[in-house]
């Protein structure tokens, strides 16, 4: 039966494939694609797990005292009984065989499978033994997590397989962490549908770097689309189409090759200069997650780096830190693709809907933080762990030797940071200098995206090189709206007045210092925004590489002198963007 499934659209274009579903209670085992040759190994190890848990599960039962309930032996048999059940392993097997999952994501895989027979089941006792079910499934994946960290078997490899020929896989799940979202990275999902999350979620940023069609804030999509459904994703309306119609799915086919049209349309501009009609050259920088963005930054014609988000070289750890030679090298890795062109890197932003490690995520969803997006985020969980600080900083600055690089704090908010941040790059110059190690100038930025650092700019500005503006989260702390949350998602509105008088004057008063300002939140890299930001005087955006041509073609096409004359209607305006459509039109100089 074909229907459809409603979201939020957070990255373009259309993707037709089938569908993997994802478990969120089990969204943070390892999901990775192996190889051929890891195949046999990968089913040993889901076989060595159900041997362990069964050696548990029996001495369980034997060392029972006599005077226990005899319930609690018949529920070890039932788990016994599923552990050697067929359907549990054998189709385990078949996940790994056919689909080269590894073997956790392989499991948690036909649970879901299984958990969906179970609850169609009429007869409420075999039901109720889905519970029964996700125990065996926990006790198997901790006994595979037991295994890795013993080091007797490494993890297979992470591949990147050729899947020409294969359908396409979309990934459907209730929630991605961004750390897992980052395994995903270049894998071969064609889409993905989540069922929270909103348009500046960590997740669906990072789905939009990937540039694949996603919507999120579906609400039910995990629960409603079934393992290996044929799933059309529309990313431009927030539309998930489930088993098509013939029809449909032609019309979708269309749009496809239509927008993959249009893409190399406009990946033609990619060597043409960024400059307005009224010949303003505008700098279009690329936000990157991983050294190795940077080569795609490079191919989409960015001219440097505006916002390396440093946090995701933290994620995917099992919570342990990079060591400062691990950073130095990643960040020497990134100059070094940029060839010269300047690399901002921002300092650690964990925290909110970024946690370290998946022990943190769940406590932060639980008890131990209230509410972890006003908590120790950011540039207040470096000050409060300086030495993690300071040898992210020395790796920062030994990475210089190598290329032109700028250093951002995020979430600033005080004028006390900023010295503390001084204080500890002084510290870091001198352990460096005794040590001998070479570093060069590096600019020092900050992050306008609390609205107190909008406000008090003017105090901010003269203790800073440059600053950026964090738009995501100006949005998110003007507007009291978490960014992640889909049930307030139609209520974070960047048109509202109060977040474009807090860039507009951000934008202004850095300009009247004579200090560089850029926006390196999702705004600069929607072609809806930019005669917007362009008219407030903004002349460095930062955004996904694959956004910058069709912001380059808006720049192409605008006038800025003429786009001017629109801000005090707009900033005065009770409906901004109503106001901005027609101002831009009648000034307006489109070519076509
Ligand atoms: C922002 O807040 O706009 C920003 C660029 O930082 P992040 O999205 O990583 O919070
Ligand atoms: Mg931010």
């Amino acid at each position: 039966m074909s229907f459809q499934v409603f979201g939020i659209p957070v990255s373009r274009g259309v993707a037709i494939g089938r569908a993997v579903l994802v478990a969120s209670s089990r969204v943070d085992v390892a999901h990775y694609f192996i190889d051929e040759a890891h195949v046999p190994g990968e089913i040993k190890r889901a076989l060595r797990a159900r041997d362990e848990v069964a050696r548990e599960l029996e001495s369980l039962k034997e060392d029972m005292p006599e005077d226990a309930p005899h319930e609690l032996a018949a529920l070890l048999d039932v788990h016994l009984m599923l552990l050697h059940d067929e359907a549990l392993l054998g189709a385990t097997r078949q996940w790994i065989v056919e689909r080269h999952y590894n073997a956790e994501w392989a499991l948690s895989a036909q649970l879901e499978v299984l958990a969906r027979q179970f609850d169609e089941m009429e007869d409420d006792y075999l039901r109720e033994r889905k519970a029964d079910l996700e125990q065996v499934v926990e006790r198997l994946l901790g006994a595979m997590a037991a295994e890795l960290g013993k080091g007797q078997v490494g993890a297979a490899q992470v591949v990147q397989r050729d899947f020409a020929g294969e359908d396409p896989l979309l990934l459907v799940a209730a929630d991605i962490a961004p750390a897992d979202m980052m395994q995903f990275k270049r894998s071969v999902f064609h889409g993905f549908i989540t069922d929270i999350g909103g348009k500046t979620s960590h997740t669906a940023i990072v789905a939009r770097s990937m540039d694949i069609p996603a919507v999120v804030g579906t609400r039910e999509a995990s629960r409603l689309i079934r393992q290996d459904d044929w799933v059309i994703i529309d990313g431009d309306s927030g539309v998930v189409i489930v088993n098509p119609s013939p029809i449909v799915l032609e019309e979708y086919r269309f749009r496809q090759r239509q927008s993959e049209l249009e893409r190399a349309r406009l990946a033609r501009l990619r060597h043409t200069p960024a400059v307005t009609l009224d010949g303003e050259r505008i700098e279009l920088h690329a936000n990157i997650e991983l050294p190795a963005d940077a080569v795609s930054a490079v191919e989409a014609g960015a001219t440097g780096v505006g916002l390396f988000r440093s946090e995701f070289l933290f994620m995917n750890r099992g919570g342990e830190l990079p060591t400062e030679e691990e950073q130095f090298q990643a960040y020497k890795a990134a100059v070094e693709a940029m060839k010269g062109m300047p690399v901002t890197i921002r300092t650690v932003d964990v925290g909110a809907d970024k946690p370290l490690d998946r022990m943190s995520a769940n406590e932060l969803r639980h008890e131990h933080v209230l509410n972890p997006a006003m908590g120790l985020r950011a540039i207040r969980w470096s000050l409060a762990e300086p030495s993690m600080f300071r040898q992210q900083l020395r790796a920062i600055y030994r990475a210089s030797a190598f290329g032109k690089i700028r250093l951002l704090i995020p979430m600033v908010a005080h004028l006390s940071e900023i010295r503390q941040i001084l204080e500890t790059l002084r510290r870091v110059k001198q352990q460096l200098d005794d040590a001998g190690q070479p570093y060069t100038h590096v600019d020092l930025g900050v992050m306008i995206e609390i609205p107190a650092a909008a406000v008090m700019l003017p105090l901010l500005l003269p203790h800073v090189d440059f600053v950026s503006i964090g738009t995501n989260d100006l949005i998110q702390y003007t507007l009291a709206i978490d960014r992640a949350d889909e049930a307030v998602a139609h209520l974070y509105d960047p048109w509202h007045p109060a977040v474009l008088q807090l860039i507009a004057s951000s934008i202004a008063q850095a300009r009247a210092a004579g200090k560089s300002v850029s926006v390196c939140g999702e705004m600069a890299g929607d072609a809806a925004f930019t005669d917007l930001l362009l008219c407030m005087g903004l002349r460095s955006f930062s955004m996904h590489p694959s956004q910058i041509p069709s912001v380059k073609q808006r720049i192409l096409r605008a006038d800025s002198q003429k786009l001017k004359l629109a801000l005090p209607a707009i900033l005065a305006s009770e409906d901004p963007e109503k106001t901005a459509s027609l101002a831009f039109a009648a000034t307006s100089q489109r070519l076509h």
